[in-house]
């Protein structure tokens, strides 16, 4: 019987797992040691895509393009110098390296999000390639399989959207078959549409990508690994007292990617969903120490789980007299905000007001803003604009929350001293969400974790 028939496991491995010669041993490490890891997915070594996001601005002058293109080179050699000495590697990274540096210059003429993409993909193409050697020093015969073949996308370049169905059918017919004789190692983040032209999923995109292909290609186990021992109460950086969560629900999961803990892309949770895959989260640097599950189904179910912060939100406060007694000014509102691909976080309505809060990080790959001029000018048209920044997104994340009397009153007594400036409860079974200052955010943190998870009140 083959082995995947039997298991099949994805493993993604992110920019700090793979940022140098030592820790991508240790990841080659947690391939080895389990034999139904086929497929390896990862992201651009630490800091490189930041280097590249950089070379497509139009700020650059001519003396930054060279440095960031010595810095970008100077991390791949780093790694090479740890590898049997080879010509044909040395030649494929210095390949892409020459073409990082051709489509940079283009861009000074011409600055085309399809070449951004092409370009914001080397550092993908250089871990996938380096990371493969690593195995293979190990022992391993494993082969670099390019995500372009099955990772289709539309034409949306900088935050494109993938087609599952086209993924799935080309997984299924590209890449599965072989998995059983080979383990394969391919790129996150990047994809291709149609005519086989690069895209790129969006920042932070590798978790979907391992997400995608997980689905696509029925596996029973999505590893995520890191630089943190899994998903805690809190981000330990701004509670010492965090715990780590052994088992979390799907649903918990997801408010939390998107309401914060960077530990895991938002969109990343959906593809497991729709296959009840498991996805594991932890460390790679000490596999060892537990992680996380994510699950469907979860022994314990308590009121708090988690808190989590989310900077940079900007929130939008609609005006309009138009809107007592009337209808279909959400529904013109929300057009315009789907025009410009923007996605509303939290929502609340009075009479003539609508407040919504938008994440000023959501931008796409390049770090383009998509809250725009065109955008606000486009609302002027049917209600006041105001637009108040520097806010922090803080959601209490549990279960049963709306149907727990008490609730309310712990978290409003817990942060008697802050001043909430906006909140949200009762849509999900899992988040409450509060709005603050971000200059009040860990402190918010921190007094919520104290007074709701470590019983100190
Ligand atoms: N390398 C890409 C980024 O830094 C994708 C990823 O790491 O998930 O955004
Ligand atoms: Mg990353």
């Amino acid at each position: 019987m083959s082995i995947i028939s039997k298991k099949l496991v994805i493993a993604k491995f992110g920019g700090t797992s793979v940022a140098d010669y030592p820790s991508m041993l240790n990841c080659a490490r947690i391939v080895l040691s389990n034999p139904f890891t086929r497929l390896v997915v990862v992201s651009a070594s630490s800091g490189v895509t930041n280097l590249l996001v950089e070379l497509t601005q139009a700020h650059v002058n001519d003396e930054r393009r060279v440095q960031l293109l010595k810095n970008i080179a100077q991390i791949q050699y780093s790694i090479i110098d740890n590898l049997p000495q080879s010509q044909h590697l040395l030649a494929l990274i210095d390949s892409l390296l020459n073409h990082m540096s051709v489509l940079s210059e283009s861009l000074i003429l011409n600055r085309s999000k399809e070449v951004m993409d092409e370009l914001l993909s080397i550092g993908e193409q250089c871990s996938s390639i380096l990371f493969n050697e690593v195995l293979k020093q190990q022992g391993e015969y494993s082969q670099v399989f390019d995500a372009r073949k099955v990772m289709r996308t539309n034409d949306q370049f900088g935050a494109a959207e993938p087609d599952i169905n086209d993924i799935f059918r080309l997984c299924q017919s590209e890449l599965l078959p072989s998995l059983n004789n080979t383990r394969f190692v391919t790129q996150g983040f990047i994809g291709a549409n149609e005519q086989g032209r690069t895209t790129t999923l969006g920042r932070g995109g590798s978790d979907y990508s391992a997400a995608l292909l997980a689905e696509a290609l029925n596996a029973t186990t999505l590893e995520i690994w890191t630089d943190v021992a899994g998903i805690y109460t809190t981000d330990p950086r701004l509670a010492a007292n965090a715990k780590p969560i052994k088992e979390i629900s799907f649903s918990e999961a997801a408010e939390m990617a998107t309401f914060g803990a960077k530990i895991l892309h938002p969109a990343t949770i959906l593809p497991a969903v729709r296959k009840n895959i498991e996805v594991f989260v932890g460390s790679s640097k000490q596999p060892e120490s537990s992680g996380t599950w994510i699950r469907t189904q979860v022994n314990n179910a308590p009121v708090y789980r988690a808190v989590a912060v989310r900077r940079d939100q900007t929130l939008l406060n609609l005006h309009s007299l138009k809107m007592l007694h009337a209808q279909g000014f959400l529904a013109e509102t929300f057009a315009s905000l789907a025009r410009h691909k923007i996605s509303v976080d939290l929502i609340t309505t009075s009479e003539v007001n609508v407040a919504l809060t938008l994440d000023k990080t959501g931008s796409d790959s390049s770090g383009q803003q998509l809250l725009n001029d065109a955008l606000i000018q486009e609302l002027e048209h049917h209600c006041n604009v105001k637009i108040e920044d520097s806010l922090a997104l803080v959601a209490i994340i549990g279960n049963n929350i709306p149907n727990t009397t008490g609730v309310c009153q712990q978290v409003f007594d817990s942060l008697s001293e802050f001043n909430i400036r906006m909140s949200s409860q009762g849509a999900s079974q899992h988040n409450m969400c509060i709005l603050v200052a971000e200059k009040d955010a860990a402190a918010v943190v921190q007094t919520l974790h104290r007074d709701l998870f470590e019983g100190l009140s």
